[in-house]
């Protein structure tokens, strides 16, 4: 598929215009970030394994009734999206207290929550993402309290299903981030989940050892983030010939790269 013009470039992802009106494509980067930009590194491959992992979640979501912004994977680093006009609000939802929540309240780490907890944040990067109140979102006109509702009915439904598919392959849905956009098609408008679900935007621990499976390796210095995606997909099942990628054969990815 031809790509068009650079509509916008994030920390871990790029968009694309695509051939026709109201897509675009969203190419997945290896760049590694945290903290708000402050540590960066480029870890070859995760590109690749976000955009295979949020593909699988994605469809899977889209196949229980709950639309998203994907439309097909292109390739390795790529997929076909709606584009959207994305909310400035990011939904996080927890099952599991670590990371901001427990360093902000000083509850302690690993306290299982006795029902999920959505908190919202502002996007903004030069604000460092501030925590907020429902009561922002409407009065800045982000969005209004029935969407926001919807919108909260929408990640619980999310979580539930996303905590049964990690729970089956022994994994541990601790707490994940959402973000949704607004559909503008003529008379069609709604609001419909966007960017990506993947161990970069999941806290994902390992359901016996508790090993952590995503970002927070980088976060916190623990390396073999790389294998820890892998294992990843690897249980979910969807590291096939197709991407190519096998566990713990880092090396690899390297020429898969450079045929693409
Ligand atoms: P926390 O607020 O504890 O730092 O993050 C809660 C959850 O939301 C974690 O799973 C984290 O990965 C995700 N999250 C929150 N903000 C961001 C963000 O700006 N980028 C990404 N990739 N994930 C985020």
């Amino acid at each position: 598929m031809k790509k068009g013009k650079k509509l916008y470039e994030g920390k871990a992802k790029i968009l694309y215009a695509a051939p026709e009106k109201g897509t675009a494509i969203q190419h997945f980067k290896d760049n590694a970030t945290a903290f708000n930009n402050q540590k960066k590194t480029i870890i070859e491959g995760k590109g690749i394994l976000n955009n295979r992992i949020s593909e699988h979640i994605l469809s899977n979501l889209n196949q229980i009734g709950i639309e998203t912004h994907l439309i097909k994977r292109i390739n390795m680093r790529e997929q076909l999206i709606k584009i959207v006009e994305i909310i400035p609000v990011e939904f996080i939802v927890r099952n599991i207290a670590t990371g901001s929540l427990t360093k902000r309240l000083g509850i302690e780490d690993g306290t299982v929550l006795d029902k999920p907890l959505i908190e919202f944040c502002y996007k903004n990067d030069e604000l460092n993402d501030p925590l907020i109140a429902k009561e922002h979102i409407t009065a800045f006109k982000w969005a209004e309290e029935n969407e926001i509702n919807w919108i909260k009915d929408q990640c619980l439904r999310i979580n539930d299903f996303m905590q049964g598919m990690f729970k089956g392959i022994g994994i541990k849905l601790v707490d994940f981030k959402l973000e949704f956009g607004r559909l503008n098609q003529g008379e069609v408008r709604r609001i419909i989940l966007a960017d990506e679900i993947s161990p970069d935007t999941c806290r994902l621990w390992d359901a016996s050892s508790e090993k952590k499976l995503d970002k927070d390796r980088f976060r916190k210095d623990l390396g073999n983030l790389l294998e820890a995606y892998q294992e990843v997909a690897r249980r979910l099942n969807i590291l096939h010939e197709e991407t190519n990628i096998k566990p713990v054969e880092f090396g690899k990815l390297r020429s898969i790269k450079n045929r693409k």
